[in-house]
């Protein structure tokens, strides 16, 4: 049945479909393209990453995918522990006239908070969703080949794991690390942080289903933050970068280690941090007393040379990945979604506005990655400051940028404005989070007091 299809007509192919896959899927359909997913469905219960969510990914979360609304959790503040120094930065615009007006005047929908993700729930009725529309051909199996032209830098057919052969006439690769695309056609790709090795697990409430996400019974103060944690040898007992993210009735831990560094089991990695959590006043397992699987695989940050050729493109994560605490990846991936017919029509001058757009997300992640590689004891609140501050103003100039590249005509016109203000200096982002030093037990209660005395 498939190759008589594939044998009368060229159709537009997905390969992966994580999310990156799937968002580009509804959008194609929507769109009314016929085209093919290839893939696997999710996993009905596997703890994924990419649950907490920067700017534009949350923006693009509540315009894109309004109905899936039960999935999403506020974050309303980013925390983040460095040994005796400890940087509370809020994300609530309901409570940030000055943020809410810039959304607003940028041309984005007016929304309060940032959000976190039930990714198990939103995976799965997203894939519903994909599959069963009708202009959209799922098929479970792997892409194992790539005829690809190189004169015209071309893919003319993929082969399946079960010789079925398609002639595409666009390739979306949304194979994510796997780099697919990239391995078979050769495309140069700059590595730009270790190897690590990445630790994670859910953690639930005693009466939660595996499935999906409630509405949290209790609220902790940390309860609607992500908080990263830089661990540190002399106080956790290892060197690395952690999260715990609050998602209702779960909660999404894990950490990032070096990969050559550490021989430990992933089950003695995790009760390290549960231990640092509880050293900084979160402790979740009081109230997540259900275990659930501990998932350990290994990642490196890059960037290719080029984001597409011809007659494909590599999206999302598997064009550049940068530091996972900037949480972009899947804003990363709902921006290849938001065009994707666009990418079909003109390619070239797509791809190019998306390596652009790619291109902003290195500033964070230098910043982070000097972060993560300094010495705790060499912490100071004006370097914390400076940090903060500087990841604060390169998401601005970001979102200033993917607000130019919507169609609303005003609302770009704002944005290169503010970005013209902000890149020549006249309005500068400066003390914009709360900085304390505390003892690590009284952490999170004193960031989260509004009395607090910050530096
Ligand atoms: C430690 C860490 C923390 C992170 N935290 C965040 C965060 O808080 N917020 C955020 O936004 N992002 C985060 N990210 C990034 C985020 O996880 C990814 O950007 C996102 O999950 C990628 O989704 P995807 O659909 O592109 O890839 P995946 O979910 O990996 O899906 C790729 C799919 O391709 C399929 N595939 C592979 N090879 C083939 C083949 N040959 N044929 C067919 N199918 C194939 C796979 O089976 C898979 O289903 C984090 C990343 C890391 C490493």
């Amino acid at each position: 049945m498939y190759q008589e299809l594939f044998a009368r007509e060229s159709i537009p192919v997905i390969i992966g479909t994580g999310i990156t896959g799937m968002a580009i899927s509804r959008t194609l359909s929507q769109k009314k393209i016929k085209h093919v997913a290839i893939g696997t469905p999710p996993h009905p219960s596997r703890p994924k990453l990419g649950e907490s969510i920067n700017g534009e990914g949350s923006l693009d979360l509540a315009e894109l995918f309004p109905e899936f609304n039960q999935y999403y959790f506020p974050k309303k503040n980013i925390v983040f522990y460095t040994g005796k120094l400890v940087a509370r930065c809020d994300l609530d615009t309901s409570k940030n006239s000055i943020f809410a007006a810039f959304f607003k005047l940028t041309g984005f929908k007016v929304f309060n908070h940032l959000f976190h993700v039930d990714r198990i729930g939103f995976d799965l009725t997203l894939f519903q969703s994909i599959t069963q529309n009708e202009h959209c051909l799922f098929l479970e199996r792997k892409v194992t080949d790539i005829v690809y032209d190189r004169d015209r830098d071309k893919i003319s057919e993929l082969v399946l794991d079960d010789g079925l052969k398609i002639r595409p006439s666009f390739v979306f690769d949304a194979t994510n690390y796997v780099r697919l695309l990239p391995k078979k056609l050769e495309i140069p790709c700059y590595f730009s942080s270790e190897p690590q090795r990445i630790i994670f697990t859910h953690y639930r409430s005693p009466d939660s289903q595996l499935c999906c996400s409630d509405r949290p019974s209790q609220t902790e103060s940390w309860s609607h933050s992500t908080n990263l944690l830089k661990l540190c040898q002399d106080l956790d007992g290892i060197k690395g970068m952690a999260w715990c993210i609050p998602l209702g009735d779960y909660v999404s831990v894990g950490m990032s280690i070096s990969a050559e560094k550490y021989d430990l089991s992933d089950r003695d990695a995790i009760a390290l941090l549960d231990r640092a959590y509880k050293r900084r006043g979160i402790d979740y397992r009081q109230y997540y007393t259900q275990e659930t699987e501990i998932i350990s695989v290994c990642n490196q940050y890059f960037k290719h040379e080029r984001a597409g050729g011809t007659n494909w493109l590599l999206a999302g994560g598997t064009y550049s990945q940068v530091w996972f605490p900037t949480g972009s990846g899947v804003a990363t991936s709902l921006y290849t979604a938001r065009f994707a017919d666009r990418f079909l029509t003109s390619p070239q001058k797509m791809c190019q506005q998306y390596e652009h757009f790619m291109s902003q997300f290195w500033p964070s992640h230098n910043v982070h990655d000097r972060i993560i590689s300094s010495d705790i004891e060499s912490f100071t609140s004006q370097k914390m400051y400076h940090w903060t501050d500087s990841l604060l103003t390169t998401t601005v100039l970001r979102i200033c940028t993917y607000a130019q590249s919507r169609n609303h005509k005003l609302g770009g016109l704002f944005a290169k404005f503010i970005k013209f203000l902000m890149e020549s200096k006249i309005v500068k982002i400066e003390f914009f989070c709360k900085i304390l030093e505390s003892n690590l037990e009284q952490q999170t209660e004193e960031i989260h007091t509004e009395r607090s005395t910050y530096l």
